[in-house]
């Protein structure tokens, strides 16, 4: 249920029904708006009686939330959520509300020179955020995994270099403290949606976190699986669609950007688009990141390479950084059309 306050309640009142909340074992999780206070209490509601609460002077209403997800849901948060995400170096970028999130980078981080040369390219075509994979979800155990902990330090170095944060994926509760040094953002893979024992794990850190939805999850069960974070105070967590298995075999997967508008309308966090992995093939992976911006996404994540027949993964739907930068421009466009900005680097 959720707890909505009176503009003029007094933050005395606020800390009594937390308390109170907490003291029969349930969780309260505030929502600051911009005229009013929200508490969403979670855990067996039973245990509270709603009456009692409606009651006290300042609290104007008391209303169950139906959906199984509570602390992702509209309900519970109005207004877009915006998140700030702080730069290795100075400053922040936000994603929410009318501020939109590039994210670029290889697949894989190969080697050092390669995440070094390609984060210049990226940011100096317009990305804020730095992509690259150490830990790597392949089909096959016999094909590349990824270089670990050394390509978190490259990653970690080519952030600082260019002032962005990085993200990279987890896919394991033991590496959750390693990664936790080097990256800015978490990134939860497709095949790890439900992987709920690692979503609590990143829950309890408190980056941001990049959940992308399963292949074969429902938009109810990634609400359900971003609840998992948020339940355990992570707060800033940002949906990604990325695809999801259907019977059109013409690409590798098919982008349902119908998830976009529907994400955002049963929940207040923000939602990218990853065109990359939905396409499989960079012919189509433009046309995609358009449609996302236009479908209102709050940002995209897109795979590039230099040399992309080189690639050790996904190198046929690596975008080279010229059609990257060209690309980047028409998504400033549309995103302007709809009074949307991409965030910019912040000079250090
Ligand atoms: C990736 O981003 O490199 C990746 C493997 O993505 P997904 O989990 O969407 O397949
Ligand atoms: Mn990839």
């Amino acid at each position: 249920m959720i707890v909505i306050l009176k503009p003029e309640a007094p933050e005395a009142l606020v800390k009594d029904i937390v308390s109170h909340i907490e003291s029969i074992g349930l969780q309260a999780h505030l929502s600051r708006g911009q005229f009013r206070t929200i508490i969403g209490v979670v855990g067996e509601e039973e245990k509270i009686n709603p009456e009692q609460l409606k009651s006290l002077t300042g609290v104007e209403q008391v209303v169950p939330i139906m959906k199984p997800y509570k602390l992702a849901s509209r309900e519970f948060h109005k207004e877009d959520s915006v998140f700030e995400i702080p730069c290795p170096i100075s400053g922040s970028v936000k994603i929410g509300g009318p501020h939109c999130l590039a994210i670029a980078g290889p697949c894989a981080a190969e080697d050092e020179e390669m995440v070094h040369q390609l984060a210049r390219e990226v940011v100096a075509a317009g990305a804020t955020v730095l992509r690259g994979g150490a830990y790597k979800p392949r089909t096959s155990p016999y094909t590349f995994q990824g270089h670990g902990e050394e390509a978190l330090k490259w990653l970690r170095d080519a952030g600082k270099a260019n002032n962005m944060p990085v993200i990279t994926e987890v896919m394991d509760t033991r590496h959750v403290q390693v990664i936790e040094q080097y990256t800015d953002i978490f990134q939860i893979g497709a095949r790890n949606m439900q992987n709920f024992n690692l979503l609590f794990e990143v829950g309890k850190t408190r980056k941001p976190v990049v959940l992308k939805r399963g292949l074969a999850g429902s938009i109810s069960e990634w609400l359900m699986s971003a609840e998992y974070v948020l339940s355990q105070g992570n707060r800033r967590v940002i949906l990604c669609e990325r695809g999801i298995k259907t019977f059109e075999t013409s690409l590798r997967y098919t982008l349902d950007l119908s998830a976009v508008p529907v994400a955002k309308s049963l929940s207040h966090l923000p939602v990218i688009v990853d065109p990359s992995h939905a396409a499989g093939d960079r012919q189509y992976v433009p046309a995609l990141a358009r449609a996302a911006i236009a479908a209102g996404a709050d940002g995209f994540m897109i795979e590039c390479h230099d040399c992309p027949s080189k690639a050790m993964c996904d190198g046929p739907q690596a975008l080279l950084p010229d059609t990257f930068t060209h690309l980047m421009k028409d998504l400033t466009n549309i995103a302007s059309v709809l009074g949307r900005k991409f965030s910019t680097t912040p000079k250090p």
